[in-house]
Order: C-alpha cells, then sequence, then structure tokens
C-alpha cells in the first residue's frame, strides 16, 4: 500500500528525531551514496534531459551533472568544518561563563524544484540540506516528466524514505505537501509559485528559502569589449533556449556601440548555433506548448533584427534579437525565460540605472564596461541577487558565492556553505560557571533591583 505524504512526513521526523541524520559521518555516507548515484546514473540523466528539454550531451553535463557533482565533493570536503559550533566572546556582564554557536538542522525538510534545469536544482539543494543534517521530501518539476520519474527512482534505490524520498506532481501535489509540518521549505521556481509557498511558510511560521525569477537585465557601455561582450552574452541567454533563471532577460546598449554589438551577436550566435539553429539538434527546445505560445506572443511585439523563426512542431525559437519592443507590454512585463533578447539603446549610464530601478530587484544584472568608475556606480545604485561584471551566469560556477535573490527575485541563498546555513539554525549556548556566582542581578527585598 502506497505510505500518505501525511505518514511519509511523519516518518521522517521520527527518524530525524532519533538523531541519526545529525551525526557528521552520516552526512557524510550520504553524501557520498549521493555522489555515487549521480555518477552511475549519468547516462540515463543526460537521456531524461535529452527527451524532456532536448538538451545537448556536453551542455547538460556542464550545467547540471558536472555542476551537481562540484557541489557534493564540495559538501564533503568541508561539512566536517562546517558543522562544528563556534566558540564566541562572552559579554564581561556575564562573566565566568562561555558561549558559542551551534549549528543543528531544521529537521524535515520540503524542497521543490522547477524544470529548467531539472537534475540540478532539484539535487542541489538535497546536497545542503544532508550536509546540514535534514531529513528531506523532494518535489520535482511535472513538466520533465523523464527526468522526475528518474529522479525518484534513483533517490529510492539510494535512500532510506524515512530520510529522502521524491513526492511526483504538478501544483496540487504540492498544495498538498505545503499543508505538512515540514520545519523548512526550500522553493525554486517562479515568483506567482513563490508567494503561494510563502503563505504557506507564514501559516505554519517554519523558514522558507525562495530562489525565484524575474528581469535580469544587461547593460553594455560604450567602453565594453565588444566582441567578448556579444559571446557572453550569447552563451548567458541561449543556452538552455533562454529557459535559466539567471539568463541577460534584456539589454540596455550604449548608442555608440549598439550597432557593433547586434553586428557581433549575429556572428557569434551563428558560429554557436549555425545559420539555422531551428533545425539544429544541438540547440534546446521550449519545455512545452503553452511556453511556445506565450514566446510567439512576444516575438509579435517587437521586430526580429536577428532570428525570429519557430518551429511549432518541435516546439523551436531560434536565437532572437527583437527591436521596438513597447515598454509596457507583455515582454517587457513578464520574465520572457525563452531566447528572446529585447535590446534598448541610451546615452548615459544613469538612463541605464533609471530604467533597471523602475523594475523589481532582478535576480541577477550583468555588466560590460571598462571603467571602473561606471562599474561602481551600477553596482552600488542597483539592488539585485548576483551578477558579473563583463561576464554572464558565472556567479554560479563558484560556491564561495552565496546565489539567491532579493525582494521580487528571492529571500535567502545557497550553494557551498550558504547551503548549509538555508538548512540550519544557528542555536546559542550559553554555558555559565558553577564556581561563583555574582548576587547583583538577584533582587533583593531590601534594595529592590540593583542591576538590569
Ligand atoms: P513554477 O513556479 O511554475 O514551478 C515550480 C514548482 O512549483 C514546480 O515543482 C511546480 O510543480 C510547482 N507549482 C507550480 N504551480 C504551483 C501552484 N499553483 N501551487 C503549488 N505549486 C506549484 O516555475 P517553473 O516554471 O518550474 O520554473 C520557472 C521559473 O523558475 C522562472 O521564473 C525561473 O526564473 C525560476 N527559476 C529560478 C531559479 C533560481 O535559482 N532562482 C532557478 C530556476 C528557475
Amino acid at each position: 500500500m502506497e505510505t500518505s505524504v501525511r505518514e511519509l512526513v511523519s516518518r521522517q521526523k521520527q527518524y530525524f528525531d532519533s538523531g541519526i541524520t545529525k551525526d557528521v559521518r552520516f552526512r557524510i555516507d550520504m553524501l557520498r551514496k549521493l555522489l555515487e548515484a549521480v555518477k552511475g546514473a549519468e547516462e540515463r540523466l543526460l537521456a531524461a534531459l535529452h527527451r524532456d528539454l532536448n538538451k545537448p550531451k556536453a551542455e547538460a553535463y556542464g550545467t547540471e551533472i558536472g555542476f551537481l557533482l562540484r557541489e557534493i565533493r564540495f559538501a564533503l570536503k568541508h561539512v566536517g568544518k562546517w558543522a562544528k559550533p563556534t566558540k564566541v566572546k562572552t559579554s564581561p556582564l556575564v562573566f565566568g561563563s562561555k558561549s558559542r554557536i551551534v549549528p543543528e538542522p531544521y529537521g524535515c525538510a520540503l524542497l521543490i524544484a522547477p524544470w529548467n534545469y531539472p537534475v540540478q536544482l532539484a539535487f542541489s539543494p538535497l546536497v545542503a540540506a544532508i550536509a546540514a543534517g535534514n531529513t528531506a521530501v523532494l518535489k520535482p518539476s511535472e513538466l520533465t516528466p523523464a527526468v522526475s520519474a528518474l529522479i525518484a527512482d534513483l533517490v529510492r534505490d539510494t535512500f532510506d524514505p524515512r530520510f529522502v524520498a521524491v513526492v511526483e506532481g504538478g501544483p496540487e501535489a504540492t498544495a498538498e505537501l505545503l499543508e505538512q509540518p515540514f520545519d523548512c521549505i526550500f522553493f525554486t521556481g517562479s515568483t506567482r509559485v513563490g508567494k503561494i509557498v510563502a503563505e504557506a511558510a507564514a501559516r505554519k511560521l517554519v523558514p522558507v528559502t525562495l530562489e525565484l525569477g524575474g528581469k535580469s537585465p544587461c547593460i553594455v557601455h560604450r567602453d565594453a569589449d565588444v566582441r567578448l561582450s556579444a559571446r557572453r552574452i550569447a552563451y548567458g541567454k541561449f543556452s538552455n533556449a533562454g529557459q535559466t533563471c539567471v539568463a541577460p532577460d534584456y539589454l540596455l546598449v550604449h548608442r555608440d556601440v549598439k550597432s557593433e554589438l547586434l553586428e557581433r551577436l549575429r556572428e557569434t550566435i551563428e558560429s554557436f548555433y549555425g545559420d539555422d539553429p531551428v533545425s539544429n539538434p544541438n540547440y534546446g527546445k521550449i519545455v512545452n506548448r503553452t511556453h511556445f505560445d506565450r514566446l510567439n506572443r512576444y516575438l509579435s511585439e517587437g521586430r526580429a533584427v536577428i532570428g525570429g523563426q519557430t518551429d511549432p512542431e518541435r516546439l523551436v525559437v531560434a536565437p532572437t534579437v527583437l527591436e521596438g519592443v513597447p515598454l509596457d507590454g507583455e515582454t517587457m512585463r513578464d520574465e520572457i525565460f525563452g531566447p528572446i533578447l529585447p535590446v534598448f539603446e541610451y546615452d548615459d549610464v544613469d538612463e541605464a540605472i533609471s530604467f533597471v530601478l523602475e523594475k523589481p530587484k532582478p535576480l541577477a544584472l550583468y555588466l560590460f564596461a571598462k571603467d571602473e568608475s561606471v562599474q561602481e556606480r551600477v553596482l552600488s545604485r542597483v539592488s539585485f541577487g548576483g551578477g558579473c561584471v563583463n561576464d554572464t551566469l558565472m556567479h554560479l560556477a563558484t560556491p564561495y558565492l552565496p546565489f539567491g535573490g532579493v525582494g521580487e527575485s528571492g529571500t535567502g541563498s545557497y550553494h557551498g556553505e550558504f547551503g548549509f546555513r538555508a538548512f540550519s539554525h544557528y542555536k546559542s549556548v550559553l554555558k555559565q560557571t558553577t564556581a561563583f556566582d555574582i548576587p547583583f542581578r538577584y533582587p533583593s527585598s531590601k534594595l529592590g533591583y540593583r542591576f538590569m
């Protein structure tokens, strides 16, 4: 008989309460098991990614499996240190005592994943949850069914369900999960669903990490290395057919370099995907018809100066640069999340800054400029989750930087030690001496309070 979700969570809580998952050796053993499971399933994972998203092997390996293996190895190397209590100074007010900060796992974690990097974005939060000593229920995306089924199989074959289990399904399954008494929630997905998750977490007062999306700007200043910028922008925008949460969403380019940048982008796109990208088998597809139709509406809002072709049978949209897009249309209201790049020009970097400031705080910002005063001006005036100067996406490629959004693009962060922190409560412990007792703090029937 199938275990109900309620029963599953209750068993995980009992398992957590036994204390077994808190042992750092247990965490290391489990991370090793996960490492071996992912390595052993590489070919099957690549095939499932190809089936669901037509991801080319090399791209899928680099952005999903390779990334994940690095995250597991990094956690294996550092978890012992992360989990250690830290001794801190004690105030003279509590003279004689010792203070420490003890990281402890929240307990039973709920992890909800999206479809665009369906392996990495399901398993990387799991790495952090395990490293921090939690049990976990993982809900992959229903929009990538081959990957979701494979993740469920891998987890079933690797872990005791009292420790890690997968629940498959869409919004209804997620809604049921959100009713359960989890100790923390980690959600990756859209801002719209993020609000639903945040409300559910608020009702139960559980900590929640929200890794959301938004419109990430890319600014190309007049002194940028235009050829290099074009390559790095095209890589960030058109990998996974633009279905990347941190892909540049729109381009703000200085008027003096706009025509050169467009020319370089055209050359770059051709060198990456050939002169007919829609029929290139190594170029990604759009996840489903709804998203394909949505992207077609954006195409009709502007003039394609590069690309613009589509294949409705195979759900492919060519790498496209759009001009003349209205600021109040759907394209500039929604997160594009596809291979369409609207371009706008500016004369002064302050105009570009104002343009960005009118929108909600983005998940990422990319600036291509050599002048350090221009770099500092943009970085100090605009709030964003994370980003790069003279590159795109690469701030994700290091575990030493926290990855997360701010405002509508998210709350909290992860990767490396930041992931461990997202799944840990930092408990304060003051150990008082019994060798002596300072009397001033106690009330006195004669003098009243003498202290505090
Ligand atoms: P989504 O919000 O539609 O779905 C995410 C998860 O929520 C899925 O598991 C889905 O089953 C579930 N869900 C969907 N509707 C729900 C509802 N009504 N109630 C409860 N659960 C529901 O997002 P998506 O389409 O899978 O992914 C794309 C979005 O995710 C984009 O906005 C993108 O920017 C964002 N994203 C963010 C990051 C990040 O790390 N910040 C990474 C990838 C994607």
